[in-house]
């Protein structure tokens, strides 16, 4: 699956954030997509069952197995993985149109469906992991948040530990001590990427084919 932009305009970047949870992943974003609102956000299907407050299509589209499995057999999902027992993949259109339409794309995944669509999209895809400062503090943040048992918290741990273990599939790391250093570079991140080679090349190719005003 490939696609770019008709005419050879700046492509989208496809912008992954993966982290533990409880790692802050979530409110920085938020609040990069309220700093620029032409970033979208894929929205996943899901076979988990909606939290309360969470509606369907706003931040998963949920669905029941039998669908999910329907999907994935029709190769409606640029990637899907299992995570913490329920199913979650990325529909391939979302990240087709966006790519076609040359617009950047946010995706709040885990690390199996950041190495998938690193396969597909190895130009586009910037891959970044939020950490927590350390485990103990990982642990503060998890009661503090939630309502969970211990053994709900301690198991939280050590799925956390396993996904940190993925670190070196990252692009980026960003150590989320403080939000607002966490978050200045996140941004950061974000606009480099707009400036990439692969993403602009189109731009330089057409000055050297003599083009005074580009098309976009
Ligand atoms: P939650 O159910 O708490 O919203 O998300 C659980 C985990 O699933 C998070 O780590 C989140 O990043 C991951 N996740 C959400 N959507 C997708 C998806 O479409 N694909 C993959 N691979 N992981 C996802």
């Amino acid at each position: 699956m490939h696609a770019s932009k008709p005419g050879g305009g700046p492509r989208g970047s496809l912008l992954i954030v993966s982290s533990p949870s409880g790692a802050g992943k979530t409110t920085l974003c938020k609040r990069l997509r309220a700093e620029f609102p032409n970033i979208g956000f894929s929205v996943s299907y899901t076979t988990r069952k909606p939290r309360p407050g969470e509606t369907d299509g706003v931040e998963y589209n949920f669905v029941s197995m039998e669908r999910f499995q329907e999907m994935a057999a029709r190769d409606e999902f640029a990637e899907y993985a299992m995570v913490h027992g329920n199913m979650y993949g990325t529909a391939a259109n979302q990240v087709r149109d966006a790519l076609v339409q040359g617009r950047d794309l946010l995706f709040d995944i885990d690390f199996q469906g950041g190495r998938q669509l690193r396969r597909h999209f190895p130009e586009e895809v910037v891959l970044v992991f939020i950490l927590p400062p350390s485990l103990r503090e990982l642990e503060r943040r998890l009661r503090q948040r939630a309502t969970d048992a211990d053994e709900v918290i301690a198991q939280r741990l050590k799925v956390a530990r396993s996904e940190l273990a993925h670190y070196d599939e990252y692009d980026y790391l960003i150590v989320n001590e403080q939000l607002e250093p966490a978050y200045d570079a996140l941004r950061a991140i974000y606009v480099a990427s707009l400036h990439a080679r692969p993403r602009q090349a189109a731009r330089a190719r057409a000055l050297i084919d003599g083009q005074e005003a580009l098309p976009w």
